[in-house]
């Protein structure tokens, strides 16, 4: 759209869900779009690490921002999860209640879900609770359904909208942090730890660095507190007691602690709620886990008789308000995205679409482009659909397709092949675990790590 070749229009910073679905919608525009990412991959932030949710909204506060956007996102990201094939199982939600008080909270939850315009929700007795979930401990009085809540791969989620952002013609630039800017009065410059970018326009989803890079643009209007969550992970072999996500009536101190199936065929119990000072505490601690098992063991006892395969935490952007904060700034040609903190997977899509209504009214031209290349087909890397190890055809056809090399997770040679040579292929073992599932099985890699290692060190 601008003339001088060296400016681009916009750049986006921050290659999280949020961030690469807005490089996606402004890819799709005759906009000269560059997306920067401090680490050395997409979907490496908060969006790699988080209880993998599709919400529909039904308990955001209603009236506001986040509300709209959730549910707007949970048909947006269903659909383009149809289309391109991230898993998605439609597994349904049930909060349950375990005093007479949360019972007593039921309807109002209820009312607030319909206030949010989910209309689904109903109200269960005791017994319907335990026939949806026998497993569950005893002393359940009654319960909330919410048949639309599901669960998703946030991994592929994140890498598709960057794959498709790419393929639209986003220039993506990994592994560079932004350091500062400098506004000028027709554009900016943006300071990276490798090197310089000028561009019209700049959109901050830095996610827990947002408000940094806002205050690099003047302003101190909000502070990014990381909130841990930490999860637990247990062994395939308990996938049967889950059916459902088993949700917490939640309280002033937060949602509560839930259980829920994955999308890879396991089963996950948090998330904690820990305000931490430090932005990359993602490590576990031993009182989540404490924490995890003492909650975990009231809801169903017997699934701490299984074996938990693994742990890990994430960190939500909290910010010191209680919506989204997405601004335009005309005359410095710049947007924040900031406060998305529990909710961001689902909603991330809307943020895009909501965001390319306000710049509507801008210098910037988004008219969509004519000559739209087709959206990514994905890898299915989850459970409820037939992987490649599970195809006779496929393998029929490519016998690399039936060479496991992670065993745990079924994961082979054809799909690590495809990671390798794909759009945005990985620069390390955990990128390339997010993209095909390998080492991340009940061993942790301790069979497969080498051999997937030298693969890497080969492919690069
Ligand atoms: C425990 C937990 C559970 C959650 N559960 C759910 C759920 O079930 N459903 C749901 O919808 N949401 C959930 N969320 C929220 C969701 O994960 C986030 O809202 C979402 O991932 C935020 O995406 P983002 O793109 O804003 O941030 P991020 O994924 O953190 O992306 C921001 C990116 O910006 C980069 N960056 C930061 N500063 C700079 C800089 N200066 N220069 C260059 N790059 C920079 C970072 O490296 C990062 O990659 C959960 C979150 C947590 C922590």
């Amino acid at each position: 759209m601008n003339s001088d070749n060296h400016i681009r229009d916009v750049v986006v910073v921050g290659a999280g869900i949020v961030g690469s679905a807005i490089a996606r919608v402004l890819g799709g525009t005759g906009l000269s779009v560059t997306l920067v990412e401090g680490r050395d991959d997409v979907g490496d932030g908060t969006s790699k690490a988080n209880t993998a949710l599709l919400h529909t909204g039904f308990d955001a506060t209603p009236g506001t921002l986040e509300s709209r956007l959730v549910a707007r996102g949970y048909h947006l990201l269903g659909a383009y999860a149809e289309e391109v094939g991230i898993p998605v199982e439609r597994t349904g939600a049930l909060l349950v209640a375990w005093t007479d008080e949360e019972r007593d909270a039921l309807p109002g939850l209820a009312d607030k879900a319909a206030r949010n315009g989910y209309h689904a929700c109903e109200i269960v007795a005791g017994d319907e609770v335990y026939r949806r979930v026998p497993d569950l401990g005893p002393g359940a009085l009654a319960g909330l359904t919410v048949p639309g809540e599901s669960i998703i791969c946030t991994w592929t989620t994140n890498l598709a909208l960057a794959t498709d952002a790419v393929r639209r013609g986003v220039e993506l630039r990994r592994g560079q942090r932004v350091t500062d800017v400098v506004v000028g009065p027709d554009h900016t410059t943006v300071v990276t730890t490798a090197g310089r970018i000028e561009t019209r326009w700049v959109i901050n989803a830095a996610g827990l660095g947002a408000d940094h890079l806002d205050a690099a643009f003047g302003y101190h209007r909000f502070t990014v507190t990381p909130r841990r969550g930490e999860l637990l992970v247990f062994d395939k072999l308990t996938r049967p007691m889950v059916p459902c996500i088993v949700l917490a009536v939640p309280s002033s101190r937060g949602k509560g602690v839930l259980i829920s199936p994955t999308i890879y065929g396991n089963v996950m119990v948090g998330p904690t709620s820990e305000n931490l000072t430090d932005r990359t505490a993602t490590g576990t601690s031993e009182e989540g886990l404490e924490f995890l098992i003492g909650k975990g063991r009231a809801l169903m006892p017997t699934l701490f008789d299984e074996e938990v395969t693994a742990t890990y935490a994430g960190l939500r952007a909290a910010a010191d308000r209680d919506d989204y904060l997405i601004d335009v700034d005309a005359a410095q040609r710049y947007v924040l995205v900031g406060g998305i903190r529990s909710t961001g997977l689902t909603s991330g899509m809307a943020v895009a679409e909501h965001l390319s209504g306000l710049l509507a009214d801008t210098d910037l031209d988004l008219t969509p482009r004519a000559d739209l290349p087709p959206a990514p087909r994905m890898p299915n890397i989850g459970e409820a659909t037939t992987r490649p190890y599970q195809d006779a055809q496929r393998i029929a056809e490519d016998p690399e397709y039936g060479r496991i090399v992670c065993f745990c997770e079924r994961v082979t040679a054809g799909e690590l092949r495809d990671a390798f040579g794909s759009v945005i292929p990985p620069r390390d073992l955990d990128g390339l675990r997010r993209r095909t599932r390998v080492m991340n099985g009940r061993c942790q890699g301790f069979y497969c790590g080498a051999h997937t290692a030298a693969l890497l060190e080969a492919a690069r």
